[in-house]
């Protein structure tokens, strides 16, 4: 399955913002964004004129980064928006929150969405009592998902769960850490994302 493997720091960069694509060094001074808060590269500090384009396009990548989607399966998503009923950009939020390597990070199983994702692809969760080892599987309300019994013992999965009291979950999410278990109890709404996302201009650039 294709991933992104480059640095991730120079992605954040890129956006201008923290993507919070490592975990616990996001929230240190040692996060590039906050060293550094320009485009990498020999002309990130020059002047540049966006174009509406321009900012429709940053916007696309944005998220595609935030939530670790290549090209070709964020275009997927958005048909898959589109064909829905509701509100196209509010429906590519939701799929997108509602991966199971999303599900995982927001229930505080992992530090960060890309370490959730290698959780889940070694296999280490089970969705309503079956094992599921893809990122992408969507999950929906009622969905019980649970680290694997022989998989409790993972440092990763420990410390993260340590840290979930400062860290907290998310409204449409119920998290029984004893019991290394979480629900997902409804629906994510536009709200419960709180990252500042303007999806219209997503909408607007597939829309052309
Ligand atoms: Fe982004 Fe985290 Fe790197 Fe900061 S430390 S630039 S938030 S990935």
């Amino acid at each position: 399955m294709a991933r992104y493997r480059g640095a991730v720091c120079r992605l954040c960069r890129r956006e201008r913002m923290k993507l919070f694509l490592k975990g616990d060094r996001c929230y240190t001074d040692k996060c590039a964004v906050e060293r550094r808060n320009y485009p990498p590269g020999q002309h990130g500090q020059g002047r540049q004129k966006v174009t509406e384009y321009g900012r429709q396009l940053r916007e696309k990548q944005k998220v595609r980064r935030i939530y670790g989607v290549l090209e070709g399966q964020f275009r997927r998503y958005f048909q898959e928006a589109d064909r829905r009923k509701g509100v196209t950009g509010e429906n590519l939020l939701r799929l997108l929150e509602c991966r199971l390597d999303n599900v995982v990070y927001r229930m505080g199983f992992a530090v960060s969405r890309n370490q959730a994702r290698q959780l889940v692809r070694h296999g280490h969760f089970e969705v309503n009592g079956r094992k599921v080892n893809i990122p992408s599987f969507q999950t929906k309300p009622g969905d019980v998902v649970t680290v694997r019994e022989k998989s409790r013992k993972i440092p990763a999965i420990q410390e993260s769960l340590e840290a979930l009291g400062s860290r907290g979950t998310a409204r449409w999410i119920e998290v029984d850490p004893k019991a290394f278990q979480g629900t997902v109890k409804e629906w994510p709404e536009r709200e419960d994302i709180t990252l500042p996302i303007e999806e219209h201009l997503i909408v607007e650039l597939y829309s052309k």
